[in-house]
Parts: C-alpha cells; structure tokens; sequence
C-alpha cells in the first residue's frame, strides 16, 4: 500500500513537472490537424479553435498558482540576495 502511494506520488509530481515544461500538446480532437472532416467537408476544430495545440489537462491551472505563488517567491529570494550583499558593501 505504501509503495502504491510513493508512486502515485511520483507520478503525480512527473506529470507537474510536464505541464510546466510542455503545457500544450497536440489537440486530441482532430489530431493536431486543426480541422475534422464531417462527412464530405473539414471543419476547423472545436476543441483547439483551430489551432491545433491544446492545453493539457490541468496546465491552466497549474501555471496560473505557479504565476501567482511561486514567482513572487522566487522573486522575493533573488530581491533578499541583493538587499544582503549591498548591505554587506
Ligand atoms: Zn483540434
């Protein structure tokens, strides 16, 4: 059971760092192909308008709290580094 939530865990965190390194994939409405034949005729596709590229599911998101949250704080960190070593001086 352990070892079950260790790799779920895992996979959890591999599919974070995925949506942060590639938050958009190929739309898996027409196949990256931007349009989807309805009989005769090709439509521009729905899901991606025509695009082509979708947002993974879950990346809006992601990147919206990793905006609002982490780059404060990594801002924060490099802003202390600074205000120390000009104090230091
Ligand atoms: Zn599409």
């Amino acid at each position: 059971m352990t070892h079950f939530i260790i790799a779920a865990l895992v996979l959890g965190a591999v599919y974070l760092v995925l949506l942060l390194v590639h938050p958009v994939h190929r739309c898996p409405g027409c196949k990256g192909r931007k349009v989807v034949q309805h009989g005769s005729a090709f439509r521009p596709c729905v899901r991606c308008k025509g695009r082509g590229r979708a947002y993974r599911r879950g990346a809006i998101i992601t990147h919206r709290l990793v905006r609002e949250h982490a780059f404060p704080w990594i801002r924060n960190r490099i802003h202390d580094a600074i205000a120390s070593r000009l104090d230091e001086s």
